[in-house]
C-alpha cells in the first residue's frame, strides 16, 4: 500500500507510560563539517558508507513511523544537509506533509549549507529550521566549531530569511565560552527576528580530553543573569520538543532552555531518535536500541518493521538520568550527540 495516502495512523505507538510518540527525530549521517568541542573530537572515527542505511531506506522507515502516529519529522545527524542526496529524501518526504499525515517537516542544521539550499527547503514545505550557533564573535565561533566558518553560517541565516524559512538558534551553554555573551544573543536574535533556544551541555561520547566539568553551566544560573536584563513571561507553549518556554517582552521573541540535567521533562517525552544505520533509541540517554536494518532489510513488506517499531515503543523508559559533577566527568552514555542527533 502506498503509506503516503494514510492520514490517519493504524495504531498509534503509545509506551508503557501512556506516552504517545509523535515525534521522531533521525540522523541521516554521522559526519559533519564542524568539530564542536562539546560534541566530538577532533578526530573522529565516522562509519563506512555501507553501514549507513540508503535514502530510500530513510524514506521507508520514516514513513512506517508516519503511518503508526509520528506528526513531526526532524532530520539531523551529523550535518544532515551534507548528507549526498538529502534534498531528494526532503522531497519525498514531503508527500506526507501534501497528504496530511505528517504536520511538520524539519531539520536542525550547523548552517553551513543553507544558502545552497534553504530555497529547496521551503519548496519541500519545510518552514522552519534549528541553527546551531553558540556565539557572535567570529573568532569565538571557530575556536568552538574547530572547523566551521562564521561567515558561511550568517550568509546562511540571511539566505533562510529570505526563502521565508522561521529560524530558531540553538545555543549550547558553555561555561567559560560564552555565558558572558547568552544576553547579547538575546538582543541579537530579537532584532533579526529568531526564537533562541539555550541548552545545557550533556555528557555524550567521549569529546577527546575535554572535560564535562569545565563545559557544565546549569541554566537556572544562565536564566537569573538573564532575568537581570530582560523580562521573562513564562509561556504554555510548546514546540513539541523538550524546550520550555518564556517570552522575552522587550523583543516579542521566545526564549527556551533545554535543561535535561537541572530539570528533565521525561514525563512529557513524546520522541525517539534512529541513527543513519537505522537503531531506534527510545531514550537519548539512555544505551537500549532496537536495530531496525535488519527488518527494513527482510523483507519488502513493513509487518516485521512495524511489528519491531512497536515491541521496542514497550520498552521506552521512564527517563534518563544524566549527572556532570566532579565524580561524574565521563559520558553517561557512550555515543556521540551526533550518532542520535541533537
Ligand atoms: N549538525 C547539526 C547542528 O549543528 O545543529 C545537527 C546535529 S548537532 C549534534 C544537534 C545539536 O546538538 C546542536 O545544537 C548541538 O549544539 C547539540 N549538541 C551536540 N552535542 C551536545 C552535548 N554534548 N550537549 C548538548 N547539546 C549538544
Amino acid at each position: 500500500m502506498d503509506s503516503a495516502s494514510i492520514a490517519a495512523p493504524a495504531a498509534p505507538l503509545i509506551d508503557p507510560f501512556g506516552r504517545a510518540i509523535t515525534y521522531l527525530r533521525v540522523s541521516v549521517t554521522d559526519r559533519c563539517d564542524f568539530r564542536c568541542v562539546y560534541c566530538m573530537a577532533e578526530e573522529m572515527t565516522f562509519l563506512p558508507k555501507k553501514e549507513l542505511l540508503t535514502l530510500e531506506e530513510l524514506d521507508r522507515l520514516c514513513s512506517a513511523f508516519i503511518r503508526q502516529g509520528v506528526r513531526k519529522l526532524r532530520l539531523t545527524g551529523g550535518e544532515p544537509l551534507v548528507r549526498r542526496g538529502i534534498m531528494g529524501l526532503i522531497r519525498g518526504l514531503s508527500r506526507h506533509l501534501d497528504s496530511g499525515a505528517l504536520d511538520e517537516l524539519t531539520l536542525t542544521t550547523n548552517g553551513s549549507q543553507l544558502s545552497k539550499y534553504a530555497d529547496e527547503l521551503f519548496e519541500c514545505g519545510v518552514r522552519r529550521v534549528n541553527v546551531s550557533m553558540d556565539t557572535l564573535d567570529p573568532d569565538k565561533f571557530l575556536e568552538i566549531t574547530r572547523w566551521g566558518r562564521f561567515d558561511r553560517v550568517m550568509n546562511g541565516l540571511e539566505a533562510a530569511k529570505k526563502a521565508g524559512l522561521q529560524v530558531k538558534i540553538n545555543a549550547v551553554a558553555l561555561k567559560g565560552v560564552n555565558d558572558d555573551e547568552l544576553s547579547d544573543m538575546v538582543a541579537w536574535c530579537g532584532a533579526e527576528g529568531h526564537d533562541l533556544t539555550i541548552i545545557e551541555v550533556m555528557p555524550m561520547g567521549d569529546i577527546g580530553g575535554e572535560d564535562r566539568v569545565d563545559q557544565y553551566l546549569p541554566l537556572s544560573l544562565v536564566r537569573a543573569r538573564l532575568a537581570q536584563r530582560w523580562t521573562l513571561t513564562e509561556l504554555d507553549y510548546s514546540s513539541g520538543g523538550p524546550a520550555r518556554y518564556v517570552r522575552v517582552e522587550e523583543t516579542g521573541r521566545k526564549l527556551g532552555f533545554i535543561t535535561p540535567l537541572t530539570h528533565n521533562f521525561c514525563e512529557s517525552c513524546n520522541r525517539v531518535r534512529i541513527t543513519c544505520t537505522g537503531q531506534l533509541y527510545m531514550c537519548l540517554g539512555q544505551d537500549d536500541d532496537a536495530d531496525l536494518r535488519a527488518p527494513l532489510r527482510a523483507s519488502e513488506a513493513d509487518d516485521l518493521l512495524d511489528d519491531t517499531i512497536a515491541e521496542a515503543i514497550g520498552r521506552k523508559p521512564k527517563g534518563h538520568d544524566f549527572i556532570i559533577d566532579r565524580r561524574h566527568t565521563g559520558p553517561a552514555v557512550s555515543r556521540h550527540m551526533s550518532v542520535t542527533g541533537g
